[in-house]
């Protein structure tokens, strides 16, 4: 896969954002940046970041988009961000996605494609359950699916109609899947 590519995931929790962000990051020698990941980064070393998300996380709910926009606009401006991106759990509502507009305009990038992972939602709380992550209890994943489909979900409305979304399902294998988006990517 090639350099310079700038790519955005979204799918619900437990699509498999993370594992095929991880696989694409590698191939393509981009960093995988994960909003999920660095929060819990953040809360396992109890940052002033970790503390204030950390009720959130624990409850499935969004952190406040105060404690994620600075955080994205300083990680795109990283050396390692300046030849292509996997952004994976951002944008998770319409303003982040708006936001995410404005910045790229500001650092003179642009989304190649934003990948849309479909999965069922008995696929998801099956694979969610099975991961056992701390916030991957039956209510905790109720609450995230829920803000899912309330917040997050509009984002695919959000790049159809920019023309940069390419929907792919995620379904199937680790390796059919990798494969799948490799091909959405290239086409
Ligand atoms: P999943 O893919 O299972 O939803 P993530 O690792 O992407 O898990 O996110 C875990 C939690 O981190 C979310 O439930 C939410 O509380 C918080 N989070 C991650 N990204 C964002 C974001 N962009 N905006 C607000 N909250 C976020």
């Amino acid at each position: 896969m090639a350099q310079g590519v700038r790519l955005i995931f979204l799918g619900p929790p437990g699509a498999g954002k993370g594992t095929q962000a991880q696989v694409l990051a590698e191939s393509c020698g981009i960093p995988h940046i994960s909003t999920g990941e660095i929060l819990r980064a953040a809360i396992a070393n109890q940052t002033e970041l970790g503390q204030q998300a950390q009720g959130f996380v624990d409850r499935g709910e969004l952190v406040p988009d105060s404690l994620i926009l600075n955080l994205i606009r300083e990680r795109l401006q990283e050396q390692d961000a300046q030849q292509g991106w996997i952004l994976d759990g951002f944008p998770r509502n319409v303003n982040q996605a708006e936001f995410l507009n404005t910045l790229l305009t500001e650092l003179k990038q642009q989304c190649d494609v934003a990948l849309n992972l479909e999965v069922p939602d008995a696929t998801l709380v099956e694979r969610l359950l099975s991961r056992g992550r701390k916030d991957d209890n039956q209510e905790t994943i109720r609450r995230r699916l829920e803000v899912y489909r309330e917040q997050t979900a509009p984002v695919i409305d959000f790049y159809q109609k920019q023309g940069s979304l390419k929907s792919v399902d995620g379904d199937r294998s680790l390796e059919e899947v990798t494969a799948a988006l490799e091909q959405a990517i290239a086409s």
